[in-house]
């Protein structure tokens, strides 16, 4: 499997990677997304095998099977040993990995959120540590992963990378802006090879920290800096499996159809779900579910996608949602767009820096987000979200998290008769506690492995968001 970029056309001598050559890079050099050359296709007969494997073998080897499509860099055992020591009971909570719960006849609640920081990024990013470490060992080389955070991916990160050999971690967040539960997570980690700094600031400083950097080429290249962020490509094939883990669960037969309703933000859960969907697996819709920072349900309503600037990008009850872009949106359009480099090029890198928008809505290829790919999208506000949190709890004693909830308004606005809908769980309601609690007039149940943990030791430092303050944080840590 080779894998191209989505800004570049199919001749150029660039393109035709393989996946460890991107495993550990984030933008193609001419600034687009990686996505392998074609997507392969999963006939009926491969579909039952996976169920059958799925069913009898675990969830680590249904993951074996679908990296394999992909990777083929890696010498099978090692990948197998990989997936086997990501995709434990132990870390996950359950042998399913992913199970399903029903929350009533047409929906069922896909669990991806059991993992260590309680947030389904922690698919992905657990094997991501497995696999940086085992790419990085081979190589012989090291790895300092820099990044900024207001919640989930730093904290996903940290726990993903802790006590991995050859690898570095320093994240960013905003000093006294996250929520303790998550201050506690990210900041009780005593492992030597993990950095919180806490910048005086907010968010958008400790971004604007970790770009300045990043943009010293010299410094990069000689500190080995990386990133982990949402549009690495191995994060998103990780999620592709739990697609299929969901739709095996919710089948009996390959004959029938499901739909996945998806809280999104950067287009990176849902976008696992197109490529599964371009797959083979009989998906029906793909619903898109947002808050109120809603540029990609604006998108798939009318056809324009809309960047939004800072002052209009909202902090909502649903935070990990809260987007100005959707990075990931970009592999979408090129498939949308027929694969053709030079327009994915000319909407995202010419017409968003100019207008700060793009409009399909006259073309006749936005009808096929919908007909030919299945999606659907909605949003949601504050009230909503509380009015769904509190109807779940009565109907059914259920207690789901803000995000999940977006996710469950829009799939009730877009259920068809026969096909089940499976809603992705992408938190766990203790960590969005106060919400919760709005809604519910009650804290949440807190696992008990998070007792007492706001009074943990915390490893942090604290830091004026400042970049040369930062390298020097980063220089002496490494010792080179
Ligand atoms: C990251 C995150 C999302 C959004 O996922 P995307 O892949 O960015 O679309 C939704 N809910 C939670 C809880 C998250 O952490």
């Amino acid at each position: 499997m080779r894998y191209i970029s989505t800004r570049a056309n199919a001749t150029d001598p660039a393109q035709g990677r393989r996946f460890c050559e991107i495993l550990l890079e984030g933008l193609a050099p001419d600034g687009g997304l990686y996505l392998p050359e074609s997507y392969p296709v999963v006939s009926d007969a491969t579909l039952s095998r996976l169920r059958d494997v799925y069913q009898q073998q675990g969830y680590a080897e249904l993951a074996f099977e679908v990296l394999s499509l992909y990777i083929d860099d890696i010498p099978a055992d090692d990948l197998r040993a990989l997936c086997r020591k990501t995709y434990t009971p132990e870390v996950f909570g359950t042998k399913e990995i992913v199970p399903l719960r029903h929350l009533n006849n047409e929906i069922w609640i896909e669990a991806l959120s059991n993992g260590p920081t309680l947030a389904f990024k922690d698919m992905a990013m657990q094997l991501l540590g497995n696999l940086f470490e085992y790419e990085l060992a081979r190589r012989g080389e090291e790895l300092n992963i820099l990044g900024a955070t207001s919640g989930d991916t730093g904290s996903a990160a940290e726990y993903a990378m802790r006590g991995k050999k050859g690898i570095r971690v320093f994240m960013t967040s905003p000093a006294g802006r996250m929520s303790p539960f998550q201050q506690a997570q990210m900041f009780s980690l005593m492992d030597d090879n993990i950095y919180n700094i806490a910048v005086e600031g907010v968010f958008d400083d400790c971004q604007d920290m970790v770009k300045a950097v990043s943009n010293d080429l010299d410094f990069k290249r000689r500190y080995k800096i990386g990133t982990v962020n949402s549009i690495n490509w191995a994060r998103l094939l990780a999620q592709v499996v739990y697609y299929f883990a969901g739709y095996i669960q919710a089948t009996t037969s390959n004959d029938q159809k499901v739909s996945f309703a998806v809280p999104s933000g950067n287009f990176g859960n849902v976008c696992a779900g197109h490529v599964a969907r371009m797959m083979g697996l009989p998906i029906h819709r793909l619903m898109v579910a947002t808050n109120e920072n809603n540029v990609l349900d604006e998108f798939f309503r009318t056809g324009i996608y809309r960047v939004r600037g800072t002052a209009d990008t909202l902090e909502t009850s649903s935070p990990s949602m809260d987007i100005s872009k959707a990075s990931n949106f970009e592999r979408f359009v090129f498939d949308l767009l027929g694969r053709d480099g030079a327009r994915t090029k000319a909407l995202f890198a010419d017409a968003i820096n100019r207008d700060g928008f793009f409009d399909l809505s006259k073309d006749p290829v936005f009808s096929q987000a919908a007909e030919r790919y299945g999606f659907v999208s909605g949003s949601s506000t504050h009230a909503n979200r509380i009015d769904t949190l509190r109807d779940t709890f009565n109907r059914s004693g259920m207690v789901i998290d803000p995000h999940t909830a977006d996710g469950l308004k829009v799939a009730l606005e877009h259920i068809t008769p026969d096909v089940c809908t499976i809603l992705l769980e992408t938190a766990l309601p203790i960590k969005f506690a106060d919400t919760v609690a709005e809604a519910l007039g009650r804290l949440p149940h807190r696992p008990a492995q998070f007792e007492g943990i706001e009074a943990l030791p915390k490893r942090v430092q604290t830091m004026q968001a400042d970049v040369t303050a930062l390298k020097v944080l980063i220089t002496q840590s490494c010792g080179y």
